[in-house]
């Protein structure tokens, strides 16, 4: 997407190594314009699909997932991070290592807002080693829904997580597939 990409070139900071700041559009401060784009564009992409939910992760996932909800007229289903031990019966849980903080979460969502009937859409604003996205279709298998696919804002296609789950036969769309990146010469898109 190339208005996306363009604004990452404008706006991402490298941070190290492995990490894209994106904080003044996407993971903070956040511009509706574009997830609106965005959001366009995940349903082109999905479109005829049947997609009846949206799924996604706590919190930098939820702003995307919502506007691109509009596009497929159905609800969002946030996974939430949980301190606490759940009783088993009533949600769905799952555990998740989180890239960003380097710490292991438990994630649930409620039986009650995912089931059977439901064609889900999985939304992530990053794809790094693929731990947030496995555990969400963790979630989407508990629950005996259909899986349409996932779509993922920014992939960055030199981690492994993109390939891995790809080769478990889910279809993923990344907006923009990040082929290597580094703090002295910016980012460099693989398509
Ligand atoms: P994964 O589980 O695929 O390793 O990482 C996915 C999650 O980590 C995303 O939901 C995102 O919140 C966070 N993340 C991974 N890499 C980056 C990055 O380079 N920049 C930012 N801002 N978040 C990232």
């Amino acid at each position: 997407m190339e208005l996306l990409k363009a604004r990452i070139l404008r706006d991402g900071v490298v941070k190290g190594t492995d990490v894209l700041k994106v904080d003044s559009f996407l993971n903070h401060q956040m511009d509706v314009a574009l997830f609106e784009e965005i959001g366009k564009e995940f349903q082109h992409r999905f479109e005829g699909c049947g997609v009846n939910k949206i799924l996604t992760i706590e919190a930098s996932g939820i702003g995307i997932a919502c506007v691109t909800a509009q596009f497929f007229s159905c609800s969002v289903v946030f996974a939430k991070k949980s301190q606490t031990k759940n009783i088993a019966r009533a949600v769905y849980s799952t555990r998740v290592e989180s890239f960003t903080h380097g710490r292991v979460y438990d994630v649930i969502v409620s039986r009650q807002f995912l089931g059977p009937q439901d064609r889900v859409l999985i939304i992530d604003d990053f794809l790094a080693n693929g731990a947030a996205l496995e555990g969400l279709l963790d979630l989407v298998q508990q629950a005996g829904a259909v899986l349409v696919g996932a779509g993922i804002v920014i992939e960055k296609a030199f981690q492994p997580g993109g390939d891995r789950i790809r080769a478990q036969g889910v279809r993923v769309e990344s907006l923009a597939r990040v082929k290597a990146m580094s703090e002295a010469h910016g980012v460099e898109f693989a398509d």
